[in-house]
This record gives structure tokens, C-alpha cells and sequence, in this order.
């Protein structure tokens, strides 16, 4: 490869695991590794993280005193000056990782963001959405939230809560309170445990008996039994996609984005939903929009690591 591309790592940081790659300035993915991580808050955790990076980079072929960007990815509300202010799902001294790679890669150009918004922009760059205009995508799964991209760089928002569309309103009926406070927030039928609710109320209202459901959320269960034509779960995915349509369409007036990407483990069952949702939201979205394409996400668990890299990309 020629010397002169630049090339970044992105590094993923989740509840259980890191995953890292090493991606060139076109999107090449040039190597990449997962190593399963405990809590991150001491100096021999952090050692762990920069022997990743030098490992990957050697995978790679290059000197990892030679990166131009590290992208880093976090599950928590980033704030614009890199400040982490709610990481609940992890233990993670966000200031401490960040100086010791700034010290371990002094040459290169450190960039911190929220995983939601990592995701996005993978997308954006390189799966599903549009790479140079404005893509939103949603995240379902045990909880609803958004990444947007525009102009190809992603919005945190004055308070990093950009996005955060699982809590927009969608059914003014509803008698039930969200997580939040609200009641009848996008989260409350679009997550996992939304769709099972769902599907229990369809069943409730048919006296039917529910198919078994391991666990409290286990939307899996309730996507199978749509695909072998069970009516209740067909009608619950039907609903679920109606509701997101609705937040879709209010995303719509909002920012007008080129692509709508549905990803997150919810995103798995979009044969289930996705047909419901697309025809909901050409009726529901106002005229100029109602052609904006809704797409299921695809780079999975890559859209993370391949967004921290280009936000690293991008800052230099
Ligand atoms: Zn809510």
C-alpha cells in the first residue's frame, strides 16, 4: 500500500469486549482483532488497549508509531470536549484511556464519540446510508436511540442527547409509563421488550396463548413465530413498524436526511417489520420526504470500530 494514505484505528469499546480495526482513508479495512476487556479504569487495563493497537497495526504491516488517527467509541453520552457524563452499562475512566494513548501515540490525531453515533457514521461511510449527505440511523434494541449524520460528520448535540428518538412521542393514547417518564415513547414498542408487550396485548385481545418467550427480551421469539405466520406476532411487528414510521416521519421534517438505516439486534427482524414500516411511513411523512429510503444496517458489528476511524479520519 502507498506510504502516503493515511490510515487509522478505530477501537470499539463495549460492555464486554473491544473490537479494533485498522482502516485506511478510502475504507480498507486492513486488519482487525476483538480482545474481551474487564473494567477499564487502571494503568495495566489501558497498557492492554495500546498493545491492541500495536498489535493490530503490525497485523496491518505498519509502524504503529506511524498512525495518523485513533478513533475511540464509547458506550455513554460524549460530550463535545470528549467529556464522558453517563456510561451505565461500563466501568471506564474515559480521561485516563485517552491520555495514555495520547502519550503512547503522540503523533496522532485522537478522536472520542458515542457508540450510537459511531455506528451512523460506519454506516453512513460505508453501509447502508449515504456517504455524503445526511443519514439517520436508528438503534433497536433493549433500548431505541439514533445517530445522525450530516454533511458526513455526526451531531452530538449541545447536550450529546442529539438522537435520542426512542424517547419522541407516538401514541398519545397510551396509558403506560416509559423508562423516562413520558408516556408513549417510541422505546415502548420499538425495543425489545416494546414488541414483546406487543405481542402479549395481540394475544391478550384474541385469547390466545403466547408462544414461549425465554426471556424479558426475547424479541427473537416473537420475530419467529411471525415468520412460521403466527397472526398476533404478525400484528405486533406490523405495529411496530407503524411506530417507527411515525418517529421516522418526525425525524423526517427535522433534519431531512438522504437515508433512514435500521440497525441494532432489533434490526435482525426487519423482514418481520420492515414492510410495515415503509408503507406506514409513505402515508404518514410529509410529501417531500415520503421517498426517503429506509434500509436495514449492514456492517453489524464493524459499523463501530469503521465509524471511531473515520471520526478520527476527519479531525485530522
Ligand atoms: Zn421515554
Amino acid at each position: 500500500m502507498d506510504k502516503k494514505t493515511t490510515k487509522a484505528v478505530g477501537i470499539d469499546i463495549g460492555g464486554t469486549s473491544i473490537k479494533m480495526g485498522l482502516v485506511a482513508e478510502r475504507g480498507e479495512v486492513l486488519a482487525t482483532s476483538k480482545v474481551s476487556t474487564g473494567a477499564l479504569d487502571s494503568d495495566g487495563a489501558f497498557a492492554k488497549v495500546c498493545e491492541g493497537v500495536h498489535a493490530l497495526a503490525e497485523q496491518g504491516g505498519i509502524d504503529a508509531g506511524k498512525l495518523d488517527a485513533i478513533g475511540l467509541d464509547v458506550p455513554g453520552v460524549v460530550l463535545e470536549d470528549g467529556t464522558l457524563t453517563m456510561a451505565p452499562n461500563i466501568t471506564l475512566d474515559l480521561a485516563g484511556l485517552t491520555t495514555t494513548l495520547r502519550e503512547a501515540y503522540p503523533q496522532a490525531s485522537l478522536a472520542v464519540l458515542n457508540d450510537a453515533n459511531a455506528a451512523a457514521l460506519g454506516e453512513a461511510w460505508l453501509g447502508s446510508g449515504n456517504a455524503r449527505g445526511g443519514t439517520v440511523m436508528v438503534t433497536l434494541g433493549t433500548g431505541v436511540g439514533a445517530g445522525v449524520v450530516i454533511g458526513g460528520n455526526v451531531i452530538a448535540g449541545a447536550h450529546g442527547a442529539a438522537g435520542e428518538i426512542g424517547h419522541l412521542n407516538v401514541e398519545p393514547e397510551e396509558t403506560e409509563t416509559c423508562n423516562c417518564g413520558c408516556r408513549g415513547c417510541l422505546e415502548q414498542y420499538a425495543s425489545a421488550r416494546g414488541l414483546i408487550r406487543l405481542y402479549r396485548e395481540e394475544c391478550e385481545a384474541d385469547g390466545a396463548e403466547p408462544v414461549a418467550i425465554a426471556h424479558a427480551t426475547d424479541a427473537l421469539a416473537v420475530f419467529e413465530a411471525a415468520r412460521g405466520g403466527n397472526t398476533q406476532a404478525v400484528r405486533a411487528c406490523e405495529r411496530l413498524g407503524h411506530y417507527l414510521a411515525r418517529a421516522l416521519a418526525a425525524v423526517a421534517v427535522t433534519v431531512d436526511p438522504d437515508a433512514f438505516v435500521v440497525g441494532g439486534g432489533m434490526s435482525g427482524g426487519w423482514d418481520t417489520f420492515g414492510r410495515a414500516c415503509l408503507a406506514h411511513y409513505r402515508e404518514v411523512a410529509v410529501s417531500a420526504c415520503k421517498d426517503t429510503p429506509i434500509r436495514p444496517a449492514s456492517l453489524g458489528n464493524d459499523a463501530g470500530f469503521l465509524g471511531a476511524a473515520r471520526r478520527a479520519l476527519l479531525s485530522l
